[in-house]
């Protein structure tokens, strides 16, 4: 139960995204751009032996990862901010809708203008997406192999 600001509790809405500290916790994560998963899927492909650099800015998007010997781009989208299609955590706020609809779905248009600019140059995308990496850490250094191997 929350407080509102008349000071009458309120039920905090099922549909609600996040919390406040989870939404909060979102942003500092995605302004940094070092995540946690990010530096998990380098340091796994690290391990696999690829040789990458990140965040090249001369490249549309900014790829977290980029692998020059086979022209591979990787990116770690986290699921809110990127508007992971038919993610929970992709759902957005209640509050603000305007603000948040126009925002994101900038955000999911700029992405996948990104990608496609990508292709054109002949580069291979590889979307990670945050919820997925989460449920499946353990599987991430073989999905990686088959997913590089293209
Ligand atoms: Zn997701």
């Amino acid at each position: 139960m929350l407080r509102n600001q008349y000071g009458k509790t309120q039920k905090r809405s099922s549909t609600d995204v996040f919390t406040r500290e989870k939404r909060s916790d979102v942003m500092s994560r995605i302004r940094g751009k070092d995540t946690k998963l990010e530096v998990i899927v380098r340091s796994e492909l690290h391990k696999l032996g690829y040789r990458f650099r990140l965040h090249r800015k001369d490249l549309p998007g900014n790829p977290d990862v980029y692998l020059k010997k086979i022209q591979t781009a990787v990116f770690v989208n986290g699921c809110f901010w990127h508007q992971h299609p038919g993610c929970r955590q992709a759902r957005l706020p209640k509050s603000n809708v305007e603000f948040w609809t126009t925002k994101l779905i900038g955000n999911r248009k700029r992405d996948l203008k990104n990608y496609r600019k990508l292709k054109a140059m002949g580069t291979h995308v590889i979307i990670l997406w945050e919820c997925e990496l989460e449920r499946n850490l353990e599987a991430l250094p073989r999905y990686l192999v088959t997913k590089m191997k293209v």
